[in-house]
């Protein structure tokens, strides 16, 4: 059987790039595919997110060779506060806090924005050696045989392949074409996203303020810089979106309270629909899918692109130790040992996120005084705040080698 190449990735937004990164470093011939042009996603306005990334999650990235070039633009996360709050009020006294001089790693993670990462990635496919990347381009039907797989674009053009793996985001064809099923719900939540500026230094001090629409998230940026995750109801967020930037601003201010100083906008703002997505199995005959196409979460924990990392370091240990020992790495047998390892972990923290956001995202005086008693004891137990630092900082479960 001839092949056009060992793997093919379908989807080459941050998870496939950084699966096609890890699989070449591991000595696989790699072909990776997407719709969008790369010149598009090296676009500085293409998307206004800025990722909290684990501990384990730089790791992997230190593993790549892609975190020398990251590191002077991202902001080490030192603390984080937790605590309900409300519009207008300061928020409540019983919060959690971490602290990360309490565990020996180091910072439990790192703020690193979206148009620093993905024009990286995109320079990185464009000059790896063993990746061939197919920018601009669709995958239009996919076909499954014993000895192969093979996907047909938009041009007609088909890649004869060992092993496709789905890497299309949280809609991902690559499942549907594979009769994989996905369990899932809308929020009714829309996520408000934009960069501040602001006199008052951050300290490198992440907060999260459960407001009764949903979580605020207030995370530190290089220089007196930070960026906002900010949750409302679908309907709420419609109206905001709508605001020039001075009545944004003004919604946002008594949100955030005074801690910061006086606030600007520092750049476009954007809105991301919320959605629980979660395929039901992760693998198929000649296909595995990772990142978002497996499982897309609430952002509350800001944990999506750190679970589809570990996905990443996971499968590409998987398929490299499969060849090493004389396995074809595209069997089922093989793959199934990667579903085995990462299926149950991300559901439980999928499930973990909706709790939590249904738990805070209300009013409910209740639930508000029977949290803030939760949060008040668990900040007073060193050992279980120690814990929670820890599945911050990606440093529990079995860790792949990539992220050791
Ligand atoms: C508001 C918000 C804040 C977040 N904050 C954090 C955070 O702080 N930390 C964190 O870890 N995570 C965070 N996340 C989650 C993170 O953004 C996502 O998990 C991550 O971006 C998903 O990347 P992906 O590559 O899996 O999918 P996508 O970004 O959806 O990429 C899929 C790619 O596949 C391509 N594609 C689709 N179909 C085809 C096809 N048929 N042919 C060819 N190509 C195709 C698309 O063009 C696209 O480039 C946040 C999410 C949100 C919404």
């Amino acid at each position: 059987m001839n092949y056009d190449t060992d793997i093919a990735i379908v989807g080459g937004g941050l998870n496939g790039a950084m699966m096609g990164l890890a699989l070449a470093k591991a000595g696989f011939r790699i072909t990776i595919i997407d719709s969008l042009t790369s010149k598009s996603q090296q676009d500085p306005q293409f998307d206004g997110r800025c990722y909290s990334l684990a501990l384990a999650s730089i790791r992997l990235m230190q593993a790549l060779g892609l975190w020398e070039a990251l590191a002077p633009n991202a902001q080490p996360i030192l603390e984080i506060k937790a605590a309900d709050g409300r519009a207008y009020s300061n928020p409540s006294p019983y919060f959690l806090h971490f602290d990360h001089h309490e565990i020996e790693e180091g910072p439990m993670g790192h703020m690193v924005e979206d148009r620093h990462l993905r024009p990286l990635l995109q320079q990185r496919l464009q000059s790896a050696a063993n990746i061939s990347y197919r920018a601009g381009l669709s995958v239009s039907e996919m076909a499954i045989s014993d000895t192969h797989a093979q996907l047909i674009l938009d041009t007609q053009e088909i890649i004869t392949t060992r092993l496709v793996i789905g890497a299309d985001g949280r809609q991902s064809q690559t499942a549907q074409r594979a009769g994989i099923k996905r369990t899932g719900w809308r929020y009714g939540q829309t996520s408000l996203v934009c960069a501040l500026s602001h006199d008052t230094p951050h300290q490198g001090i992440a907060c999260q303020y459960f407001m009764p629409p949903g979580p605020l998230a207030i995370l530190p940026l290089k220089g007196n810089r930070s960026s906002i995750v900010w949750t409302e109801s679908d309907a709420n967020a419609t109206t905001i979106m709508a605001m020039d930037d001075k009545d944004y601003l003004a919604v946002l201010q008594p949100r955030i309270g005074d801690y910061l100083g006086k606030i600007e906008l520092a750049g476009a703002r954007y809105s991301y629909p919320l959605d629980l997505t979660i395929a039901q199995n992760y693998v198929a005959p000649r296909m595995a899918l990772v990142g978002d196409a497996a499982h897309g979460v609430h952002p509350i924990a800001g944990q999506g692109l750190n679970l589809g990392l570990r996905d990443i370091a996971a499968l590409s240990e998987v398929l490299s130790d499969a060849r090493l020992r004389g396995e074809d790495f595209s069997s089922l047998a093989v793959l199934l040992r990667y579903q085995e390892w990462r299926r149950f972990d991300t559901t439980a923290l999928a499930l973990a996120t909706d709790a939590v956001n249904k738990l805070f995202s209300n009013d409910n005086t209740l639930l508000r005084t029977l949290r803030d008693l939760g949060m008040g004891a668990i900040n007073r137990m060193p050992t279980l705040r120690r814990s929670f630092i820890r599945e911050a900082a990606g440093l529990t479960g079995e860790l792949p080698r990539l992220m050791q």
